[in-house]
């Protein structure tokens, strides 16, 4: 059965490249009928908090990537946190050290250091080449006697070479002369990450490690402990790293990179899901736009690419806004009615005004977020400035003065408040007139209206736009500067 893991270490926030990890292995899981599997790899003491595992998994969950087993949901391969799994650990390191895979080594620091240094002047590869590796028992049991601290060092098979067969990137073999015997557990008594890592996707049955590409230098150490522990060894896959538009390591200083941050930004789990899954894979088609639930129909581990794949935050934005509006409409218009009433542009998140201003404007909207200036936008039609406009300046002639002092004239006089408020088949028996009354008509009769009521040559559907400017009870019109 398939059984995938994820596997993060809760020191800080889910960065998108984590996020992305656990989607695939959601993925396969869910495409496989398998089970994905959370475990929290808090080995690492004094780096993880269980504030940040919170953080984690409520990151997971808004993503909406359940787990089948973990932290909250238990299972039968729990406990799911390393820091409550040492004595497996320590039960497998000891079943190695008595079939001999590893041996104690007694070496000092300042011993390994000297080796290190001597292995440099003679350019050799650093490995351990102390004499613990030999020693016979009677040397073992004089240490033990003395008390002297001792680590377990695995013994590596001195020549050949250790392949596997990454699903993602073929076939990786490792020449197994520079590795050097390496520690599984220290002299405290704490098993190394890769040690607990193999013992873990060992015991929990993980049967696809599937993971950043960061790992892969691990896979030959958690290799050589699978096939010593006589463990079954998983596929590997391993996913290629994400990288900001100038293909260096995605950091920081390229902005924002933690799924937090995004949800506080206002994107949608949707969007954000959809975006992480084409981050190195596609379903072979044009079609980039995906549900989570048409993820899981299309995905497989072989079209995922092993080239680095470029984080574009204009394209996760965009993907957003196709979620945005692929909503369903009351949602959308809950959505950014709290949104504006959040804001504190609107003291009402509902209501008729909330909806047609929404369905006016939604095409301008890629994140919610967004919907604050638009709306904003939207309101405000200071006519004097926008006369003064570089945009609008051209078309600000003469003639267009003279519509403007009829249409001041309306205003003032209470004509055209009187028409909005009748709403839009009022404006539109308004319009007509003015038209009439001015000798307009087509473009020359509405170009000049949406200029000088909106400030702007070009926006949404004019009725609307008025109607709902009208509606906000927002400022009259002031009227031209006098050059
Ligand atoms: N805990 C590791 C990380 O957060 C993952 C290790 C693994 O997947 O094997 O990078």
């Amino acid at each position: 059965p398939v059984r995938v893991r994820f596997a993060p270490s809760p020191t800080g926030n889910l960065h998108v490249g984590g996020a992305r990890t656990a989607l695939f292995n959601y993925l396969f899981a869910r495409s496989k009928g398998g089970k994905f599997v959370l475990r929290v790899e808090d080995t690492d003491l004094e780096r993880s908090t269980r504030e940040s595992e919170a953080a984690v998994l409520q990151d997971l969950e808004w993503l909406g990537l359940d787990w089948d087993e973990g932290p909250g949901v238990g299972g039968d391969f729990g406990p799911y946190r390393q820091s409550e799994r040492n004595a497996l650990y320590k039960q497998y390191a000891e079943k190695l050290l008595e079939s001999g895979q590893v041996y104690r080594c007694f070496c000092s620091s300042e011993e390994l250091v000297k080796m290190k240094e001597i292995a440099k002047l003679k350019q050799l590869p650093p490995v351990y080449t102390g004499k613990w590796a030999t020693a016979s028992d009677a040397e073992v049991e004089q240490e033990l006697e003395k008390g002297t601290p001792f680590t377990y060092r695995f013994r590596v098979p001195k020549e050949g070479s250790l392949k596997i067969n990454d699903l993602i990137r073929g076939e990786v073999s490792w020449n197994l002369d520079t590795l050097g015997d390496f520690v599984v557990m220290r002299s405290n008594g704490q098993p190394v990450y890769n040690f607990c890592v193999t013992v873990d996707d060992a015991t929990m049955a993980i049967s696809h490690v599937i993971r950043a590409e960061e790992h892969l230098p691990n896979t030959l150490r958690q290799a050589l402990i699978y096939k010593a522990l006589e463990f079954p060894m998983p596929q590997f896959a391993h996913v290629s790293l994400i990288l900001a538009p100038d293909r260096s390591k995605l950091s920081k200083r390229h902005g924002a990179t933690s799924v937090g941050q995004y949800r506080e930004m206002g994107f949608l789990p949707q969007g954000m899901v959809n975006y992480l899954a084409l981050l190195g894979w596609g379903d072979g088609t044009e079609n980039e736009f995906f549900t989570l639930e048409q993820l899981v129909e299309k995905f497989s581990i072989e079209r995922v690419n092993k080239s680095g794949a470029i984080f574009d935050s204009t394209k996760l934005r965009w993907m957003n806004g196709l979620h945005l509006k692929a909503l369903p409409s009351e949602k959308l218009t809950k959505l950014v009615g709290e949104q504006w009433k959040s804001a504190g542009i609107l003291t009402e998140s509902e209501g008729s005004f909330v909806d047609e201003a929404v369905e006016l404007l939604k095409d301008g909207i890629d994140v919610v977020t967004d919907s604050d200036n638009v709306l904003l936008n939207l309101l405000s039609y200071p006519l004097h400035a926008t006369l003064a406009s570089p945009e609008a300046k051209p078309a600000v002639e003469d003639k267009l003065r003279e519509v403007a002092a009829s249409l001041v004239a309306a205003y003032d006089s209470g004509e055209i408040p009187r028409a909005l408020a009748e709403g839009q088949s009022g404006w539109q028996k308004w319009v007509k007139a003015f038209g009439k009354s001015t000798k307009r008509k087509g473009k020359s009769l509405f170009m000049p209206l949406r200029v000088l009521l909106t400030g702007k040559l070009h926006g949404p559907e004019m009725a609307t736009s008025i109607v709902l400017i009208h509606k906000a009870g927002s400022p009259g019109i002031v009227a031209p500067q006098a050059e």
